[in-house]
């Protein structure tokens, strides 16, 4: 039976996925799969995990690529029936950084979100049909993504919450609040609408909340789904020393990828977390209204 579960980690080449990777090959029962946008970084990784005495699979994935992702669908239907774990866990952060142009943060808040928020979606769209009963999903969070990181008590970042926050947010209704951050970037106008100031990690935060919004969603849709027991979560895995962080994490990769491999690995019929916003540390997080805990 183990010999037919299987386990994709998205940007797994580096990084919390690589960590995720290494961590799962030696607690899953079944196939691990390294990804990666570039086939040689990928098999670079995946040669470092055998030299440890580790067996993971590879297969290429870039997100941002519709028929990447088809190929690896057909792949996983056809070789496993199906797909048991899937960590979402490919991102990008371009930073704004001192002296850059508004053009530039306009430019990044395009690519941001088309990367973290529109071909995360995209993914999942494509791979949930094939997951099988008591699959687990993890969506790649961050603390930025907290809905606290949109400040304000004015009506229009109190009114642009409150849509995020709302049990029955849809899809279509969280696409077009995405989109209207990034229309508004290109004008630079987004505070207008109450998203946060043009700063360092802005583009981030808003593709960031979008991801732990839809995880929201996907979660209300997979309580109603006719396969039994399939959880998601979304998870701030730490303060990590990785090429995002520039190495300044505090933690390391393999502390990183405590949380996401926990929750990848849930048992069957859990009753929590579900649906939940969890910290490194395991703990779950209230989404909306907070407190966070004290970073690591
Ligand atoms: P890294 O930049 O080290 O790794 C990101 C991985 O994603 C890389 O393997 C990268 O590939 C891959 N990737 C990027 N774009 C795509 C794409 N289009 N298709 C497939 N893979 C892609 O980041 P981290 O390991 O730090 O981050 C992992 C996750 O954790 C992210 O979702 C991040 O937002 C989140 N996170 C990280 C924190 C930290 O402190 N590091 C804190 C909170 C959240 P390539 O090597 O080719 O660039």
């Amino acid at each position: 039976m183990s010999q037919n579960r299987v386990a994709v980690v998205t940007g797994s080449n580096q990084g919390i996925g690589f960590a995720t990777v290494k961590a799962l090959c030696s607690d899953f029962e079944g196939s691990v799969y390294l990804t990666s946008r570039n086939e040689e970084r990928g098999l670079a990784a995946v040669e470092e995990l055998k030299k440890i005495g580790l067996q993971p699979k590879y297969h290429q994935l870039d997100i941002n690529d519709e028929s990447s992702v088809l190929r690896l669908r057909d792949y996983l239907k056809d070789t496993y029936g199906g797909l048991d774990v899937l960590v979402n866990n490919a991102a990008i952060l371009l930073p704004f950084k001192e002296g850059m142009s508004d053009d530039i943060f306009a430019e990044h808040a395009c690519t941001v979100m088309q990367t973290n928020y529109f071909d995360t979606q995209r993914a999942c769209k494509i791979l949930f049909p094939i997951l099988k009963p008591h699959a687990r999903v993890v969506n790649l969070s961050s603390m930025l993504g907290h809905l606290t990181h949109i400040p304000g008590e004015d009506s229009v970042a109190v009114n642009l919450r409150a849509k995020l926050a709302s049990p029955d947010l849809t899809y279509e209704e969280l696409d077009s609040l995405m989109h209207n951050f990034v229309d508004a970037a290109q004008k630079g106008e987004h505070t207008k609408y109450g998203w946060p100031a043009t700063g360092y990690y802005t583009t981030y935060i808003v593709s960031k909340i979008g991801v732990s919004a839809l995880t929201r969603i996907q979660h209300r849709d997979f309580e109603r789904d006719s396969r039994e027991d399939i959880v998601i979560n979304h998870v701030h895995p730490g303060y990590v020393s990785t090429q995002m962080s520039d190495y300044k994490g505090v933690l390391t990769p393999e502390k990183g990828a405590v949380a996401p491999s926990w929750l990848a690995l849930l048992p069957p019929n859990v009753q929590e977390p579900k649906g939940a916003f969890v910290w490194c540390d395991k703990t779950i997080v209230d989404w909306v209204k907070g407190p966070m805990p004290p970073l690591d």
